[in-house]
């Protein structure tokens, strides 16, 4: 069984009917649907198609709604694109829907010109261009910029202001409208970009009850990343963008640190873009994009996201099974002691850690088959899978939501089951349920863990060892 998940992003090469049933035969964890592109109405088709392909591959998907958060585009340019020239000059004309070309851009955010100063530095075409800026006229929201370093431009293409976050608002309110389409279509996990502090996300919990996973990709979000993660239910190392705010030779680092932190916070986390790129043209990676999939997975990432490759590429489904056979393989060299027993910073005031703890090092002392985890909420699933154990996690819910969101969780196989109020049914009923579906043999020793009593969430105290 494979541990490490996988996040594929859906787009006009995987939305056919028969490549998302390809792609959750070869493994597909999470479908993100990226709310930067497509209209409604393909969202949610997009969403009706994968929960067909989940039931008739009888697995769980989950399905991640990415919102676009504060991301400045420029507007539409004559011809579609423009050459930019180092020496040549460029005026970036704030909150203007004008049409632009070498010389001059529209950029969508008004506040543009009150949030950057002279000398301050402004990319373009995913970090390819260098502006510099020379002069600000705030009152006619006009930007002069000198090219550093010239490139090609399409319409409507991001723009990156490395630090600068001056009077860009965390969660615009177009967000918020999506978050309740997405809501209403049935989404299960929600990804806020361009975070930048705690209360970005926590100002979004007061809109939702969905899991909120937090993209790091500015460089203050690297700042303060430790209550960024901690206020949110997941992290995700968004490599993209923060590959054009910060140096690109500081990615790795901060890859490793985030990593680290979510793994002692006991969050789930996600390494995002570029992992297998040369995939959108080829049928095979590159020697050095399938050591990245492996060492994010051996810096302990719970799950590796795939983009362009799935959402535009030539072979999406190759590009599923490719990751999975990778991590497959990775999985065989993990430090799983080591990592149960250092990896989570363990709360002495929560006995939810400890449990979790403990039941991951009864498996390896005691040699057992699995470790079955009855969740309300999914947070002791949660738990055991940041303790990174060696044996299956198997966690069993009567919430259909919780079952599809243990999908980005580590390790951890999910599914339904009738829910119980007293604490020795609950018990019994998951030891039959776990052999009925196949996951372990009759005989097999297992730890359970449960709760007392049984149906309140957070109530997870007891650990039993048995045989199924
Ligand atoms: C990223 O920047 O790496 C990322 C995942 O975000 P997006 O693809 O939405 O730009």
């Amino acid at each position: 069984m494979r541990r490490t998940k996988i996040v594929a992003t859906i787009g006009p090469a995987s939305r056919e009917p028969d490549v998302l049933a390809r792609m959750v035969e070869a493994g597909l964890d999470v479908a993100r649907l990226n709310f930067s592109h497509g209209d409604r109405e393909t969202h949610q088709e997009n969403v009706e198609r994968i929960r067909k392909a989940a039931s008739v591959a009888g697995r769980p998907v989950a399905i991640l709604q990415d919102l676009p958060g504060p991301k400045l585009r420029i507007g539409t340019l004559k011809d579609g694109i423009a050459e930019l020239k180092g020496g040549d000059r460029l005026m970036l004309h704030a909150g203007s829907t004008a049409e632009g070309n070498e010389r001059q851009m529209s950029v969508t955010w008004a506040g543009l010109a009150d949030a950057v100063d002279p000398q301050d530095v402004i990319y373009l075409a995913d970090g390819a261009i260098r502006l510099r800026v020379d002069a600000v006229r705030g009152g006619d929201g006009e930007v002069d910029c000198e090219v550093e370093v010239g490139g090609n431009v399409a319409s409507r293409q991001g723009l990156n202001i490395p630090g600068s976050t001056r009077g860009l608002s965390a969660v615009p309110e177009a967000d918020l409208e999506m978050l309740a389409f997405g809501e209403k279509i049935g989404v299960d996990l929600v990804a806020l970009s361009f975070v930048r502090s705690a209360e970005d996300v926590t100002s979004v919990r007061e809109h939702t009850r969905l899991p909120l996973i937090a993209k790091v990709e500015k460089p203050q979000a690297v700042d303060a990343a430790e209550e960024i993660i901690r206020a949110a239910d997941c992290v995700m190392v968004a490599r993209g963008d923060l590959g054009i705010e910060l140096p690109i030779e500081e990615v790795p680092g901060a890859q490793k640190r985030l990593l680290s932190l979510a793994g002692k916070l006991a969050r789930p986390a996600i390494t995002a873009t570029q992992m297998l790129d040369s995939m959108v043209r080829s049928n095979r990676p590159t020697r050095a994009e399938a050591t990245d999939v492996a060492n994010a997975i051996y810096d302990g990432t719970d799950a590796v996201m795939l983009s362009q490759e799935t959402a535009v590429g030539n072979y999406p489904v190759e590009a599923v099974a490719m990751m999975a056979s990778i991590a497959d393989r990775t999985e065989q060299d993990l430090p799983y002691q080591e990592w149960t027993e250092n990896r989570v910073r363990r709360d002495a005031r929560d006995p939810a850690y400890t449990l979790a703890y403990s039941a991951c090092n009864a498996a390896r002392e005691l040699h057992l088959d699995a470790l079955v985890v009855p969740t309300l909420s999914g947070r002791s699933a949660r738990l055991i899978s940041a303790h990174r154990p060696s044996v299956p996690i198997y966690a069993l819910s009567p919430g259909r939501e919780t079952v599809r969101r243990c999908g980005l969780m580590w390790g951890v196989q999910a599914a339904s089951i009738r829910r119980h109020e007293v604490t020795e049914g609950l018990i019994a009923d998951s030891c039959r349920r776990v052999v009925e579906l196949g996951w372990v043999k009759p005989g097999s020793r297992i730890a359970i863990t449960a709760g007392l009593p049984s149906g309140r969430p957070g109530t997870t105290s007891l650990l039993q060892i048995q045989r199924v």
